[in-house]
């Protein structure tokens, strides 16, 4: 089967772009690296088994003629190009509707015209301010004004999620919609915001951990691992295709407590620090108190829900820091050091990995040197 990744150089895609390759399948990934990066890749570029069913085009989604080849090439599309991350969706407000927008109705469109199965990601954002547990995917969104513009992440992922249903109800095209909540594993960047690589960051270097508000805001984090998982199995289930689905973890946990969790397991000083929210955030904005899945549905379509716990998250989110202190071959061959992964985009383009051309596509060539 080929499959075609949009996002996928970006932290769930590359997971899943492996977990596809491990299961033989053929990879095509498009990505932008806006906020994805080769080095996402980079593994399984070097890996000769994987390498040579791989095929990567840097362009974005919003780009229809790229586009258009690689959904007529592909057997099945999973859609995760899009603006993430609270930090990066504040700084970019216009960008991330146009390219959530946008970019989602291109991939519909294209699949609708060659007849072309795929997953659209929404988020668990599109829930709202709910505080009631657990989120159903029938549930109502409760949105604030639009001059907040905070909610526009969540209002552009709502009209993704109902242009996708729009296109199967008018046009029969089979497509599934998965809600993430908090999706966190190796390779994520604390760069937008996402809090447990900043408070692994943070505490591996025995700097303050920084817990926004009272810390008393909950979050039920879902590894990658099982993330990517549940995707494939949706994927897989005749029974999904126009469902809205749930995909999360099982531990609600508070922020303050996650900073103890994180100081606790890496040894560390470092201190939790509240920071009020108008230090970091601008006047309007406004965080989730609550955010605790239902999985049910999930179960009941594939017969799987999430199992990875959040101490073994936090595990190999620790353990992938620590790695990532070392300097990657690439910044070595540049004679570069990797620093606070955080801080410093160290991946220019002139240390971009192989790649194939998009005229390579077809052909199926070996990477170009
Ligand atoms: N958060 C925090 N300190 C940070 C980054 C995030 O206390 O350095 C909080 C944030 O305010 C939110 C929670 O951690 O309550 C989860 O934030 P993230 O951006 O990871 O995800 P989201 O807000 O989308 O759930």
């Amino acid at each position: 089967m080929r499959v075609l990744i949009t996002g996928g150089a970006g932290f769930i895609g590359s997971h899943l772009a492996e977990a596809y390759l491990n299961r033989g399948e053929e990879v095509f990934i498009i990505d932008d690296l806006s906020t994805g990066s080769l080095d996402n890749l980079l593994h399984l570029q070097q890996d000769p088994e994987t390498a040579q069913r791989l095929f990567i085009t840097i362009d974005t989604v919003l780009n229809a003629e790229p586009l258009s080849e690689l959904i007529g090439t592909c057997d099945v599309v999973v859609h995760l190009a899009a603006a993430v991350g609270v930090q990066y969706v504040l700084d970019n407000p216009l960008s991330s509707i146009l390219t959530n927008v946008q970019g989602t109705e291109k991939v519909l469109e294209l699949c609708a015209k060659f007849r072309k199965k795929v997953l659209i990601a929404s988020t668990s954002e599109v829930y709202g301010k709910h505080a009631h547990a657990p989120l159903i995917e029938s549930d109502d969104c409760v949105y604030g004004p639009s001059t907040k513009s905070r909610w526009s992440y969540a209002a552009s992922k709502l009209i993704d999620e109902f242009t996708a249903l729009a296109y199967h109800m008018s046009r029969n095209l089979p497509v599934c919609i998965v809600r993430f909540f908090n999706t966190v594993g190796p390779r994520q960047t604390g760069r937008y915001g996402m809090v447990i690589p900043r408070f692994v960051e943070q505490a591996l270097h025995d700097r303050p951990i920084t817990v926004y508000g009272t810390g008393q805001q909950t979050r039920t984090f879902t590894h990658v691992r099982d993330s990517c998982e549940a995707v494939m199995r949706l994927l897989d289930t005749p029974e999904a295709v126009g469902e809205v689905v749930n995909v999360g973890g099982i531990e609600e946990i508070s922020i303050l407590e996650l900073a103890h969790r994180i100081r606790t397991k890496v040894g560390s000083r470092a201190e939790p620090e509240l920071v009020p929210y108008d230090q970091v955030f601008p006047p309007y904005f406004e965080d989730m108190q609550r955010r605790v899945p239902s999985t049910a549905k999930l179960k009941v379509l594939t017969g799987f829900s999430p199992i990875i716990d959040l101490d073994q998250v936090l595990d190999d989110v620790i353990a992938h820091h620590r790695n990532a202190s070392q300097p990657t071959e690439r910044q070595l061959l540049a004679g570069l050091h990797a620093h606070d992964i955080d801080g410093i985009p160290f991946a220019g383009q002139a240390l971009m990995a192989p790649v194939r051309s998009r005229s390579s596509l077809m052909s199926g060539e070996l990477p170009l040197p």
